[in-house]
């Protein structure tokens, strides 16, 4: 059965292989043991469920906590050309009455609900007239009165579930599950220890970043205007935060959208709906945005400030980056929002509670002064079982910015916060030491001061900033009342006495990123992506994620073969979208190999085709080939892509000019591979490719047809 789990994962979804886990847990449910999945954002939990799903006989109910993220999902299974729905209030009553009906008519291969609906004595009847291949908590964490987001209906359905007639093999799938959350699941749903699958937390590729005393609005500008295109979530701690940042930058011309529990219901959808569809890039938004959002392309998440606990801000974080790609995530650090976060949690009745939320709000600040890998501190927090090394990507792993040696200034302005009686804020602390002539520092008289005017050479809000930095690294600290003044901590007076350096990193606001796709090509084939995403009222990132159109603008498939062995590139994605795709790729990849743009280097370059050579473009691909160049070599000389250039070789084959197939593969390989060809039923190279071992490339595989004239090229 697993066999024919990899052969959905080719044929529907156009993966060459299962991601960490997705094996192991498609395996139990086949066999019907009950299973839970901990697996980081993005690790691919659909896939989880869904491929038993296709396997299994009958229909597959998914729980989900959330109907925006039911609809998501549907869409994406119907790209996939698979039968789902999702019954749940969003829907009229005849419309639920409609599907429901259908369901026990076996039309559906999934159907999703909300925990609620377990409620209902019609859905109940249903589920207990039909076969069904397995029943699924997705956001199985929510099931747990100790997870974050503890919704009490999720756990209600467990005796409920217990009655049905024909319960089939249940799963649990979360990717926010503590120790004590996963032993509660397991209890819950009865999963064996041997059927709990956790491939860790780590998400390689986010980088975490924490920014210290900077102006957090003009941080914001400064990033968006780097990368204007690029999909992200700005989190803010308060409504009104969300509203002015939301205001400032769209005033500035940004796309940017808010999301907030103060707005209405239908504003909250139509921001929602604008943030997916692409139309507005940047998301501004409370934590109340953002559980019901699937979409894959988010490439930063900014936190305005510090969130409440490492949990909150794990989730919200991992929302970029789910496609696998490179996602940015920053903390925007003050420490004002220690102060925030205490008063939010000082409304709790509850006292327990309170001492709970302290503790993780303490975690929390601990991972702002950290000086070890932030991901590290987080895997640490969860008790990630996988021995993680640090990831080389965080602040504290790369320092890529320049550590400047500001002791001497950092003595000044302690002192002066000491002078004035620790009784005051930045502001006017950073007016004293510029010097200003304001009202209140006369008033004070602290133009008597020694340290007044110390630091005529920056300007107030530079020293502001400074300030703010030094209260964020622990020198400084802002006390509780509603005007924070400052005070000196044992830290500050050991930097004071010269016991203590400080240093400050200045780091660049982007994290730079080396882009190894066509940004051009990739740049256009987004636009397409829109415009049919625009047409058929679906995401963008439904049709292709980002990680699909950046492998098309490197390889820039030809035909259609070509094209399916892009990475998420399957059957009916090709059937539906792959000729409007192809024709540009096909276009560029055409124009790229008769291209006779002349050189810029001193020394002409004799491998691309000059505008005398009369030759065919593959003649002169294969002799440069017989020369003892590789493929790699030429296709970079003649700025044409490898496959081009593998075409050009075996075109050549076919024509009679002799190949020296030694270079391609040995004789071991070439009976395997024929061996191979012979028992397949649909001679295609995709399937063929899937049946022999992973070392076997495409470029061998396809060798050795054209070598034995199997292939048409
Ligand atoms: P999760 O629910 O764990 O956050 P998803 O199921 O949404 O993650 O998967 C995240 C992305 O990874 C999706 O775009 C999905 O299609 C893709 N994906 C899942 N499994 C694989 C795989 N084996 N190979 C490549 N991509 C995959
Ligand atoms: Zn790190």
């Amino acid at each position: 059965m697993i066999q024919q789990a990899e052969n959905i994962l080719q044929q529907y979804y156009g993966y060459p292989s299962f991601r960490p886990g997705q094996k192991e847990a498609i395996t139990h449910v086949l066999e019907g043991k009950n299973t839970l999945a901990v697996m980081p954002t993005g690790g691919g939990k659909s896939l989880c469920y869904q491929i038993p799903g296709l396997t299994l006989q009958g229909t597959a109910i998914i729980i989900s906590p959330l109907i925006s993220l039911m609809k998501d999902q549907v869409d994406a299974l119907h790209s996939y050309g698979v039968a789902a729905t999702y019954i749940n209030s969003s829907l009229s009553h005849p419309e639920q009455q409609q599907r429901l009906r259908d369901m026990e008519n076996g039309r559906y291969s999934f159907v999703y609900v909300a925990p609620e609906r377990f409620d209902s004595p019609n859905f109940l009847a249903a589920i207990n007239s039909i076969p069904l291949s397995l029943i699924a908590f997705d956001e199985a964490h929510c099931i747990s009165q100790w997870g974050h987001d503890f919704r009490p209906s999720y756990r209600s359905i467990v005796p409920t579930l217990k009655k049905i007639a024909n319960l089939p093999v249940l799963m649990a799938l979360t990717a926010t599950a503590t120790q004590e959350v996963i032993k509660d699941i397991k209890e819950l749903i009865d999963v064996e220890d041997t059927n709990v699958i956790n491939t860790g937390f780590a998400r390689n590729n986010l980088s975490f970043r924490i920014i210290k005393g900077r102006d957090k609005r003009e941080f914001i500008s400064e990033y968006l205007t780097q990368i204007p295109n690029e999909s992200g979530i700005i989190y803010t701690a308060t409504r009104k935060d969300a509203d002015q940042l939301h205001y400032l930058l769209t005033k500035k011309g940004f796309a940017a959208g808010k999301y907030h529990a103060g707005m209405t219901e239908h504003q909250r959808k139509q921001a929602q709906m604008d943030f997916v569809q692409d139309e507005v890039t940047t998301m501004i938004a409370t934590n109340a945005f953002g559980m019901g959002i699937d979409k894959s392309n988010v490439r930063y998440v900014i936190h305005y400030s510090m969130p409440m606990n490492i949990e909150s801000y794990y989730q919200e974080a991992g929302r970029a980056g789910r496609d696998g790609e490179p996602g940015d995530c920053v903390l925007l650090f003050s420490s004002q929002d220690i102060n925030l976060q205490r008063f939010l949690i000082d409304q709790s009745p509850n006292e327990e509670k309170k001492k709970d939320e302290y503790t993780k709000l303490q975690a929390m600040v601990n991972y702002c002064h950290t000086h070890s890998c932030l991901q590290q501190y987080i895997l640490d927090y969860f008790d990630d079982p996988t021995d993680f090394e640090p990831c080389g990507k965080c602040t504290n792993c790369t320092h890529d910015g320049e550590e400047q040696d500001m002791t001497k200034e950092a003595q000044m302005v302690l002192s002066c916060v000491k002078r004035m009686g620790e009784r005051f804020g930045a502001g006017l602390t950073a007016k004293v030491l510029k010097g200003s002539s304001d009202q209140k520092v006369k008033q004070f008289r602290f133009q008597q001061l020694s340290t007044y005017g110390i630091m005529p050479n920056y300007t107030e809000k530079e020293l502001t900033r400074f300030i703010q930095f030094l209260t964020a690294e622990g020198y400084l600290s802002t006390g509780e009342g509603r005007y924070p003044s400052l005070k000196l901590t044992n830290e500050a007076v050991s930097v004071i006495k010269g016991n203590q350096p400080v240093l400050m990193l200045v780091e660049s606001t982007t994290k730079k990123q080396k882009t190894e796709y066509n940004e051009h090509y990739f740049e256009e084939l987004r636009q397409l992506r829109k415009s049919i995403a625009d047409e058929s009222n679906l995401p963008p990132y439904v049709i292709f994620s980002d990680a699909t159109l950046k492998d098309l603008s490197i390889y820039l498939p030809e035909s259609k073969e070509e094209m399916m062995n892009i990475k998420g590139i399957g059957e009916q994605k090709f059937e539906k979208y792959g000729e409007q795709f192809l024709e540009k790729t096909r276009r560029w990849g055409e124009a790229a190999e008769t291209k006779s743009t002349p050189t810029r280097s001193t020394e002409p370059s004799v491998h691309k085709k000059d505008p005398f050579d009369d030759r065919p473009s593959h003649i002169i691909s294969y002799e440069l080939w017989e020369q003892g160049n590789d493929v790699k070599e030429i296709a970079k000389e003649r700025g044409i892509g490898k496959q081009t250039i593998e075409n050009h070789i075996f075109r050549a084959g076919k024509e009679g000019y002799e190949i020296d197939w030694d270079r391609w593969f040995d004789e071991e390989q070439e009976r395997q591979i024929l061996q191979a060809y012979d028992q397949m039923e649909e001679r295609k190279l995709k399937p063929l490719k899937e049946s022999l071992p992973e070392r076997y490339c495409y470029s061998m595989i396809k060798a050795v047809l054209v070598k034995h004239n199997l292939i048409d090229e």
